[in-house]
């Protein structure tokens, strides 16, 4: 058995890990001259772990996913907080009893809070939308302030579409949190690989059964020589576009190096409502580098030009889905290619569902190769 991996993204190393450990040969192919996909990372002279394609970091609650990953790697216990430029002043994201303290005059905010853990179960997450529909008239300005304040010039900047036209799944992701946890993410497993992303997967990569080639541009003509082929690049690009284009957005990073300590109070901040970049990321405070100098991006969002720039994110709406699944039906009748991967299934994955995807598909196809 030997397989074709195109793309040597999260989602195809660990497919390409999980097959070679089940004595199937890999072949894993990339375009571009590093494996990573935009995972890749690197450090810098000041030793700063530099995220060449913006902030990266890794949260799940999937166990499996997180033992697959801590076999490459050990984690820095970094525990993601987002803060976020609004009317002046830097609140926590998402939306939270200190956000609101924050903002809102004392009385307000005391029956804002009051309102929330009376409809609300403390300690958990509520959609914005489901916030909107409350009979509650605090709750309902709540909802309208966030949804002005936090959403709506963020999203627009980001999408190029208002919320509504996006599928709630994108947006349901920056909820209110009835509480005090500033965190960002409240999930059980949660760290920045400590040497970087780029030595876990050089990791991964390590085995007999795995070769990879990278600076190497898929054809369709190699899929004669191998038994199968999973695919982590555009489906669209697959099938010579032809549906059409797929929509997705693209990003473009300024980085900036300071000759300071600090350059923000905190690993991200967001500019929802100024400035044409949605946030700055600063880098040293995923593995708390110690520097004298620190290293930013600014993000700017780009509508996604074939030729021009990267694909990062798939625009999910009810015309992408339905035009994605008329790729998806051609997929079916190709039995030899098996698509995955954010640009393979045309999915906002994170990463650890990328890998969680992976690790399935892999279970399957170790146990075809030993029937
Ligand atoms: N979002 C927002 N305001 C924020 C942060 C996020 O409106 O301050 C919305 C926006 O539509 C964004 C989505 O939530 O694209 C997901 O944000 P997240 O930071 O989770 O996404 P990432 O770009 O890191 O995948």
């Amino acid at each position: 058995m030997k397989y074709l991996l195109v793309g040597a993204g999260i989602a195809n190393l660990t497919l390409g890990k999980s097959l070679a450990e089940g004595a199937i040969s890999v072949v894993i192919i990339d375009r571009k001259d590093h494996i990573g996909g935009n995972c890749f990372d690197y450090f810098d002279e000041n030793s700063i772990d530099i995220h060449a394609h913006g902030t990266h970091i890794f949260h799940t609650d999937d166990a499996e996913v997180w033992r697959f990953l801590s076999q490459f790697t050990h984690w820095y216990p970094y525990q993601h907080k987002v803060k976020a430029l609004v009317d002046g002043q830097l609140v926590p994201v998402p939306f939270n009893f200190n956000s609101i303290e924050q903002l809102f005059p004392k009385e307000m905010a005391e029956r804002v809070i009051t309102a929330l853990l009376s409809e609300f179960q403390f300690n958990k997450k509520v959609p914005i939308l489901k916030l909107r529909e409350s009979k509650n008239p605090d709750l309902r300005f709540l909802a309208e302030y966030v949804y002005e304040k936090i959403f709506l010039h963020y999203t627009e900047k980001q999408w190029d579409v208002r919320p509504e036209d996006l599928d709630p799944l994108v947006t349901g992701r920056v909820p209110v949190f009835v509480g005090r946890d500033n965190r960002y993410f409240q999930a059980k497993y949660q760290g920045i690989p400590l040497e970087g992303y780029t030595r876990m997967f050089e990791k991964m990569v390590d085995h007999p059964n795995i070769e990879v080639r990278l600076n190497t541009e898929f054809d369709k003509s190699m899929l004669d020589e191998y038994d199968h082929c999973f695919f982590s690049g555009a489906i669209d690009e697959f099938f010579d576009y032809k549906f059409g284009q797929l929509p997705y957005r693209s990003l473009r990073f300024d980085f900036l190096t300071f000759n300071r300590p600090y350059f923000q109070s905190n690993s991200i901040v967001n500019y929802p409502n100024n400035y044409d970049f949605t946030r700055i990321g600063e880098y040293k405070y995923f593995l708390d580098t110690q520097s004298q100098n620190t290293v930013v991006s600014y993000e700017y969002p780009e509508v996604f030009v074939l030729g021009k720039n990267e694909r990062y994110y798939p625009i999910i709406n009810e015309k992408n889905k339905r035009l994605y699944e008329k790729y998806f039906e051609e997929a079916k009748n190709n039995k030899k290619v098996t698509f995955l991967g954010r640009l393979g299934d045309y999915k906002y994955y994170d990463m650890d569902q990328a890998v969680a995807r992976a690790l399935e598909l892999a279970k399957t196809f170790c146990k075809t190769n030993t029937n």
